[in-house]
């Protein structure tokens, strides 16, 4: 649990500075949110006043509706808010994602939001920001997670789509952020060809568009004509749309899912999937003690996923006072609507102390049926 008199404290809203008299990526409306960014588990409708990341504000405004009174933050702007100074730094994770730092009393906090710092051609790369006191995710807190480059996954895609020309080929990926990111990542290997989309991906391409990311043209398949074949056309689709009635015109297709989630074995086999693309928008776990390392935290908060296992890994190996932080709302976090579902997270065990012979802790990630898929990434 946060300690009551530190700088940011647990309410049933979520976590709140009172110096500031904000909450950070509320699940309950209140009158003043910071986001971290769009993802609909960390921004939800209903608050008074939000601050975001200007590059956020058209997905933003699309999901938690125009009207809303959205103040736009640059990346280092320093904004007074009552008696604390608040900044946001770039996470990496989807476009106009914020780590967010409030500083107050002498003592200063960093919440990182959702984070990665591998590279990503669709949005702003990851910022290390130094904070007292460090509130980190651990979606994939498992040393099992270890990501390769992106540009290395979009290649494997692109032979996967090139090397079927008879057949359409169908991806799965989630439509905020995943899907823009691969078709970035497609851009920079020189990739061209039309990319048709499903519309839940389709309406959140502006957005990135007017913030200039490229990637190839794109067109919903729904303005497709009706006697255009589809074999050898790419098309992105949220996970929703899998068992969906839209498939039908996809009959044939050739089908992968792309997700971090595709590392855990047996994944893709219940996707009911071809292929799966380890393709994630989180921290892995060197990237996650990293994280913690240089942030120059003396205390850290792990939430989302696997807290225990990284929290004692920071205590036993880094030496960091660490520990996980659960209660509210912040480990049901789920995607209501589906369509930009964020990641979540499988169930795991683990034991520290197996460190320090050079194993990683016992895990249990989802291979077995009773449990460990992870649910909300899937529907
Ligand atoms: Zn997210
Ligand atoms: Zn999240």
């Amino acid at each position: 649990m946060l300690p009551g008199n530190g700088l940011i404290s647990l309410t049933p809203q979520g976590l709140y500075c009172r110096a500031a008299d904000v909450w950070i990526d509320p699940w309950r409306p209140v009158p003043r949110a910071l986001i971290t960014h769009g993802h609909a588990d960390h921004a939800r409708p209903g608050c008074g006043s939000y601050w975001a990341i200007g590059a956020s504000a058209g997905i933003l405004r699309r999901r938690l509706g125009q009207a809303i009174d959205l103040h736009n933050v640059d990346y280092g702007d320093v904004l007074t808010i009552r008696d604390a100074r608040v900044s946001f730094h770039s996470a990496g994770h989807v476009l106009g994602s914020a780590q967010i730092r409030l500083e107050a009393g002498g003592e200063s906090w960093l919440i990182s939001g959702d984070y990665k710092r591998d590279p990503d051609p669709s949005c702003a790369p990851f910022e290390p920001v130094c904070a007292d006191v460090l509130i980190t995710e651990a979606t994939f807190g498992l040393p099992i997670y270890r990501w390769q480059p992106g540009a290395e996954v979009a290649a494997q895609i692109r032979d996967w789509w090139l090397g079927c020309p008879q057949r359409p080929s169908v991806l799965f990926c989630y439509a905020f952020g995943k899907a823009q990111r691969i078709l970035a990542e497609l851009h920079a290997l020189g990739l061209e060809q039309e990319v048709l989309l499903h519309g839940a991906v389709a309406a959140l391409i502006e957005p990135y568009r007017q913030q200039g990311i490229a990637m190839p043209p794109t067109r919903p398949l729904s303005e497709l004509p009706r006697d255009q074949g589809l074999g050898g056309r790419l098309v992105l689709a949220p996970p929703a749309a899998q068992a969906s009635p839209w498939m039908k015109r996809l009959r044939g297709s050739q089908t992968a899912f792309a997700s971090g989630w595709m590392a855990v074995r047996g994944a893709r086999r219940r996707r009911g999937c071809e292929r799966g693309f380890v393709l994630s928008d989180h921290a892995d776990w060197p990237a996650l003690v990293q994280t913690a390392r240089q942030s120059g935290a003396r205390q850290v908060y792990v939430t989302h996923g696997q807290s225990d296992v990284l929290a004692r890994y920071l205590r036993e190996v880094e030496g960091i006072a660490a520990e996980p932080l659960q209660g509210g709302g912040l480990e049901e976090r789920g995607d209501p609507d589906g369509a930009g579902a964020d990641e979540q997270v499988p169930e795991a065990t683990g034991h520290a102390g197996a460190w320090l012979d050079g194993s990683p802790p016992e895990t249990r990630t989802g291979d077995s049926e009773s449990g460990g898929e992870p649910r909300e990434a899937l529907s």
